[in-house]
């Protein structure tokens, strides 16, 4: 039996890292056995459900590098499949008509509460003949629900061991709002099953479902798939991770510039650990090396420290080629050369944990910031001494031919001057001036990147500024 699983995002919102990692583990499972993985969108609920958050599932699972099997599946399309099985359950009395309304169904639920019960619908509308219920029905609206039988399930979850649910808590499960509008938990067990989906891998949220989705496979005597419910991914402080953290959906770390590769191999180790302490793992990697019954059952921490640090593992195996097109966009406003952000790549490769931090760190090589005077002194050194130093500076720089200033050439003039006056005092108005900041990469590798003519023009700003003052 070829093994199947699917992602079954509802396009309510843009795709949160948690459905992406469901979404990963789904993929992993399906390929580590040769199986397939498909997409289905669950839009069934038209109020909520927008095009441009199924555009935003589809971009995101695409920028991940988790391409699904099969053509992809909208479920609102398949509502015609989904009435014929209501139609089915209703002949076979395994479904009925409920017409209570809105109103009797809150007093219902408000007198449970009151009795610290929670909230179930046992319909006597199920004794109804269905000739009763189709003359009541010409007058009346209702809604079509399960009759739930009274009994114990079981499962075996692949993540959580045996799973027992009493089903008298449940009371009469609503499977549609008519039958042309089938509600979640039919609408799943009938694509499930119309599309050989052997394992549901999700999150632990959908937990209280199951018992519910296993009651209709029973009526409509489907073939029940295996389950495996994920654990949360719980924030930093242990609460459920959420906006105010930061960062949650998928094209929100594609803009902040985190890799593809970098987000599916963090995504795995939230609430998963490889067998030893690797850390770093490509695609290929993880299908081999994923075990879905290693998973844990407690939440797992969304450390974004942890991501950080590894996107920057993965920055500095590119060459500064590759690196300069991804940080383009982040000085786009700076019209850099090719050239120039070869050399800036190469310069901060190994300091970015994500390609928009480039900006910060990199925004004084294209427009110099303003700075104090007093910034350009090293251990409070007197303004003649600063100036006499840049001037040293300066006329060695000049004396380099436009060529060979380069980063060598510009340590090998400069150094033994600054051993002789002394490193801070040559060398730190050098790279203010340079660079206009508190802290900065080195002046050999400032001027390396700024070239000649640009060094020798902020020098002497520097020093027009100190002779201003
Ligand atoms: N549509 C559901 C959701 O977005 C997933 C249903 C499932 O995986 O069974 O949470």
């Amino acid at each position: 039996m070829k093994i199947r699983t699917r992602i079954a995002p509802s396009p309510t919102g843009y795709m949160h890292v948690g459905t992406a990692r469901t979404a990963l583990f789904n993929y992993l499972f399906a390929k580590q056995n040769h199986g397939e993985f498909l997409l289905r969108i669950e839009d069934t609920d038209t109020e909520r459900s927008k095009k441009e958050f199924e555009t935003d599932i589809v971009n995101s699972l695409k920028w991940l590098g988790l391409n699904w099997d099969e053509e992809l599946i909208r479920q609102s399309e398949r509502v015609s499949i989904h009435k014929e099985y209501l139609a089915k359950l209703i002949e076979n009395k395994k479904a009925f008509y409920c017409f209570h309304t809105i109103e009797e169904l809150e007093e219902e639920q408000k007198n449970q509460a009151l009795e610290k019960i929670s909230f179930k619908h046992e319909c006597e509308h199920k004794d109804l003949s269905l000739d009763k219920a189709l003359e009541k029905l010409k007058k009346e609206n209702a809604i079509i629900r399960l009759k739930t039988p009274h009994k114990k399930i079981t499962f075996k979850d692949l993540i959580r061991g045996e799973v027992e649910f009493d089903t008298n808590l449940l009371g009469d499960i609503s499977l549609a709002k008519n039958l042309d509008t089938p509600l979640y938990n039919l609408a799943v067990v009938v694509d499930d099953h119309e599309t050989q989906i052997t394992h549901v891998i999700r999150g632990e949220d959908h937990l209280p479902n199951t018992p519910k989705q296993i009651l209709i496979q029973e009526a409509l005597e489907f073939k029940q798939p295996e389950y495996a419910h994920l654990p949360l991914i719980l924030s930093a402080d242990r609460s459920k991770l959420s906006k105010r953290h930061g960062a949650v959906s998928v094209n929100e770390f594609a803009r902040l510039g985190y890799l593809p590769k970098a987000m599916l191999n963090f995504m795995t180790l939230i609430g998963w650990h490889p067998k030893d302490d690797k850390e770093i793992f490509n695609l290929e990697e993880l299908v081999k090396e994923f075990d879905l019954e290693r998973v844990q059952k407690a939440g797992g921490i969304f450390n974004i420290e942890k991501l950080k640090s590894i996107n920057n593992q993965y920055i500095k195996e590119l060459v500064p080629a590759e690196i300069a097109k991804f940080i383009a966009p982040y000085l786009d406003m700076y019209n850099p050369t090719e050239a120039q952000l070869i050399k800036v790549a190469h310069l901060f490769k190994d300091r970015l944990n994500t390609f928009s931090e480039i900006k910060d760190l990199a925004s004084f090589v294209f427009a110099l910031p303003t700075y104090e005077i007093k910034l350009l002194s090293w251990k409070d050194a007197p303004k003649e001494k600063i100036k006499t130093n840049l001037q040293i500076v300066l006329s060695i720089l000049e004396n380099i031919s436009e060529d060979s200033f380069d980063i060598d050439t510009t340590t090998t003039e400069l150094m033994p001057k600054a051993n002789n006056i002394g490193r801070g005092d040559l060398l730190w108005p050098l790279r203010v001036a340079l660079s206009g900041m508190a802290k900065s990469p080195s002046p050999f590798e400032i001027l390396d990147v700024l070239g000649k003519k640009e060094s020798i023009n902020r020098i002497k700003k520097a020093l027009e500024k100190l002779n201003e003052s």
